[in-house]
């Protein structure tokens, strides 16, 4: 059983620093524990293919079991087989589940895309939250999904193919260029930002943690601040923007957040998220002894745990039209 003192000699000093200038000392423990944590595969049903009931006996069949999640119908936990053993599942093989962490799951249930809508996804290779958007609005309405990297756009391509998903357009592009290419015209825009990946550390695999740098987050967070300004100048008046990250740090979190606020004062609203995830914890309002707009406790963060990574979503809603 590895513990916290041995996640602190494993991870990189200058992370270790970190955690606890920006935690408590029981919360920074209590993160580094979940670091510690071996987690069990997950998928999402693809319900534009199949219903959760063909799943759960494809499974029994296999011998493989599993468990529900509360919060969300089409989330299975799978606890006796490994990812590779159900990429062997004709179920995988017909694009009928996506494995998906369940953190993973939380922004197109957050930000609840419907079947009429126009949907912008800015940061949307490989696909995992493009594809359950499409499911959950039904393969209708219109997602315009951006991936800037190449290889990672085909890989998009290709899930979205394999999950028989048609109400997509892709574009390999900047997603920052967006917002001034179509201002003020989508009902909701997903930014599930690149970051420094903090909330995916685990002690059992070097390489989640291995290439953590602080030129990292420096350059994630000019990246984040662009894609987050790009879907404001996109959100039409009214509608929602979705932001999240699958890091813990503040800085690629509230603070990205309250900068866009006062960038864009009095436009936008933190909407207060409602899903009951458990370990969640309302976002920061201050960072490092700066004071922060007070909505962000309307923000979630998922602590990494037995079943989640660390991940962090905030809900905004676009008030009136930018320019
Ligand atoms: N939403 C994806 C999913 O659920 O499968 C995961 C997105 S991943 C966290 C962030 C993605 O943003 C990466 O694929 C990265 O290549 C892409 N990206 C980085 N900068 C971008 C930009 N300026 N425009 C569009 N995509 C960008």
């Amino acid at each position: 059983m590895k513990s916290v003192g041995q996640a602190k000699r494993q991870l990189p000093n200058k992370f270790v620093e970190q955690l606890y200038d920006y935690f408590p000392p029981l919360l920074a423990d209590q993160i580094l524990l979940g670091y510690t944590s071996q987690r069990c595969p997950t998928l999402r049903v693809n319900t534009l293919k199949a219903d959760i009931r063909e799943i759960m006996d494809e499974l029994k069949e296999n011998n493989i079991k599993f468990d529900r999640v509360l919060w969300y119908q089409d989330a299975l936990i799978i606890k006796n087989a490994t990812e590779q053993q159900l990429c062997n599942l004709t179920a995988y093989k017909q694009g009928k589940i996506y494995l998906q962490s369940l953190s993973s799951m939380l922004p197109p249930l957050i930000l609840k895309p419907k079947a009429e809508n126009i949907v912008l996804d800015l940061a949307a290779a490989p696909g995992g939250k493009t594809s359950q958007m499409a499911a959950m609005m039904n393969n209708k309405g219109k997602i315009i999904a951006v991936e800037i990297n190449q290889i990672r756009y085909q890989r998009l391509q290709y899930n979205l193919n394999k999950q028989g998903v048609r109400n997509v357009k892709t574009f390999c592009a900047d997603g920052s260029r967006f917002g001034k290419i179509y201002p003020n015209s989508f009902d909701k825009v997903l930014v599930d930002a690149p970051c420094s990946g903090e909330g995916l550390f685990l002690l059992t695999d070097r390489s989640s943690y291995r290439s953590w740098h602080q030129k990292l987050i420096t350059n994630s967070l000019k990246i984040q601040r662009r894609l987050l300004t790009s879907a404001v100048l996109a959100a039409k008046p009214g509608g929602q923007i979705l932001y999240s990250t699958c890091t813990i740090n503040p800085a690629e979190n509230e603070s990205i957040i309250d900068q866009v606020l006062a960038k864009f004062p009095g436009q936008l609203e933190l909407t207060k998220i409602k899903l009951q995830i458990p370990g969640s914890l309302p976002g920061l309002t201050t960072v490092n002894n700066t004071e922060l707009h007070p909505t962000l406790a309307n923000s979630l963060r998922i602590i990494p745990s037995q079943n989640y990574e660390g991940f962090y979503c905030c809900l905004l809603t676009k008030l009136s039209a930018t320019n």
